[in-house]
C-alpha cells in the first residue's frame, strides 16, 4: 500500500481536524538506570528463564561485559564481532550457539555486536538482552543486517528485536569523543530520515522531534565533559527514540545513500551518516516544510540546516566522505546505485544528476546550502 508522507497527515489535521493514520508499537522492556547494568541484566535474563547465555563482546568491550555478567548461566563467550555483520561471521556464531544449546543472547556493545545477536536471533529464535555501548539505536529496531561479499542485505523480522534492552551510561564514557560525535550523528540521522520515512506517521514524529532534542543536548555535553553522566543519560534517551522513530517510519533518503556507501564502498556507519546527513537535509528540507520546521525546533535553530551546521561545528562532526575511504571517481557510480533505491516517500523527486551533486558536496564537505537551490543538477 502506498503510504501518504507524514506531512500530508498534519497539513490534513491543521485544515480539515482529521486524524487517521496506523501505527505499529514493537513489544520491548526498555530500562534506564546508570550504573545498575549488571542487576538490570540479571533481573532480565531471570524474567525470560534462560539458564544458558551466550555473551557477545567485540575485544575491546569484554572488559565492560565481564562487569555486567557475574552471576548468569553464561555456556558461551564470544567475541569475534565485525561490522555490517558478514555471513561467514553469523555462521560460525549460529553454529557455537546450536554447539553450546544457548537459550538467550546478551550483547554488550555498538550495533555491530547488536547486529550480530540478531543474525542469531534470526535463526535461532533465541530472545536477545541488549545492552548498548553506542548510539546506533540497533536494540530498539527489528531490522537486521547482513553483507555476503560486498552486498549487504537488511531485512525486518520480529524475531531480531531484543526482548530488553538495558541503558547503563557509564558503560558509555570510554566511547572516545570522535566516535561518539559520529555515533550521535547516525542516531539524529536515524530521527531527521523518521521525518519523511515511507511509514512516517504523527507518533513517529513526535518520537523523533523528542530525541532530536534529547541528542542536541546531549552531544555537547558529552564533548565538552566526556566521562560526566548526564551527557551520556540523555544521548543513551535520545538513541532510544531515534531508534524507534525509525523502525517505524522506515528508511528515507539519508539511509538509503548510507547504505549504497556503506555497503559498496565499506565506508564506516557512524562517520558515513554523520557527514551525509546535513547534505541529505538541506536536499530534503525545502520540499517537506513541516518536517523541517520540527527539526528545526529540535534543533533550537531558526532552520534545521542552519541548526545542524551549528550543532556540527560545536562538536567538531565529520566533515568530508574523502576522509573516510572515499574516491571521487566512484561518484557517478554511487549515485547511479542510490538512484534505483530512493523511496516512493522522498518529499521531492530524485534524479542521479541530484545524487551526483549530493555526494560530490558531501565528498569534499562543502557548504551544504549549496544544495538548496541547485539548477544544474537537474539535468
Ligand atoms: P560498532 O558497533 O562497530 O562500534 C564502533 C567502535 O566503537 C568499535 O571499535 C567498538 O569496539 C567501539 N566501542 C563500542 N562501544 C564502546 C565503548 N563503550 N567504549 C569504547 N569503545 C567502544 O559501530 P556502531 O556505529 O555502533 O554500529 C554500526 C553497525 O550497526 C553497522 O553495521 C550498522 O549497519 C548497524 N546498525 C544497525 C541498525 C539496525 O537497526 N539494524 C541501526 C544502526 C546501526
Amino acid at each position: 500500500m502506498r503510504r501518504t508522507p507524514a506531512t500530508s497527515y498534519w497539513i490534513g489535521l491543521r485544515e480539515k481536524a482529521l486524524v487517521h493514520f496506523e501505527h505499529e508499537s514493537l513489544p520491548q522492556r526498555v530500562l534506564f538506570a546508570s550504573g545498575e547494568a549488571a542487576a538490570m541484566v540479571r533481573a532480565e535474563v531471570g524474567r525470560l528463564g534462560a539458564s544458558r547465555v551466550m555473551v557477545i563482546a567485540a575485544p575491546a568491550e569484554v572488559e565492560l561485559a565481564e562487569k555486567i555478567i557475574a552471576g548468569l548461566p553464561v555456556v558461551l563467550r564470544w567475541s569475534e564481532v565485525v561490522m555490517h555483520v558478514p555471513v561467514e561471521v553469523a555462521e560460525r556464531a549460529r553454529a557455537a550457539a546450536t554447539g553450546h544449546e544457548v537459550d538467550l543472547v546478551v550483547s554488550v556493545g555498538g550495533g555491530s555486536t547488536t547486529g550480530l545477536a540478531k543474525a542469531i536471533a534470526l535463526t535461532h529464535g533465541v530472545p536477545i538482552v541488549a545492552v548498548p555501548t553506542t548510539y546506533a539505536g540497533s536494540e530498539a529496531t527489528s531490522v537486521w543486517g547482513l553483507t555476503a561479499g560486498t552486498r549487504k542485505h537488511t531485512g525486518v523480522d520480529p524475531r531480531v528485536l531484543p526482548r530488553s534492552v538495558v541503558y547503563d551510561a557509564t558503560l558509555t564514557v570510554s566511547l572516545p569523543v570522535p566516535m561518539s560525535v559520529a555515533s550521535g550523528l547516525n542516531a539524529l540521522a536515524h530521527c531527521v530520515d523518521s521525518m519523511w520515512g515511507l511509514r512516517a506517521d504523527p507518533i513517529d514524529l513526535a518520537l523523533a522531534g523528542e530525541g532530536i532534542r534529547a541528542l542536541v543536548s546531549g552531544l555537547p555535553a558529552v564533548v565538552a565533559d566526556p566521562v560526566g553522566l548526564p551527557g551520556r543519560e540523555h544521548m543513551l534517551y535520545g538513541t532510544y527514540l531515534s531508534g524507534v522513530a525509525f523502525s517505524s517510519a522506515g528508511s528515507g533518503l539519508h539511509h538509503k545513500i548510507c547504505h549504497v556507501l556503506g555497503g559498496a564502498y565499506d565506508l564506516p556507519h557512524a562517520q558515513t551518516h554523520a557527514v551525509v546527513l546535513p547534505y541529505a537535509l538541506a536536499f530534503n528540507a525545502p520540499a517537506a516544510p513541516e518536517a523541517e520546521r520540527r527539526i528545526a525546533a529540535g534543533l533550537g535553530a531558526g532552520s534545521a540546516v542552519e541548526g545542524l551546521q551549528r550543532l556540527r561545528l560545536a562538536v567538531d562532526a565529520p566533515e568530508a566522505l574523502r576522509d573516510y575511504g572515499f574516491d571521487e571517481a566512484d561518484i557517478d557510480g554511487a549515485a547511479q546505485a542510490i538512484a534505483l533505491v530512493v523511496p516512493d516517500s522522498n518529499p521531492r523527486p530524485v534524479t542521479v544528476g541530484d545524487l551526483r551533486r549530493l555526494l560530490r558536496a558531501a565528498w569534499q564537505g562543502a557548504d551544504p546550502q549549496t544544495m538548496t537551490n541547485d539548477k544544474e543538477s537537474r539535468a
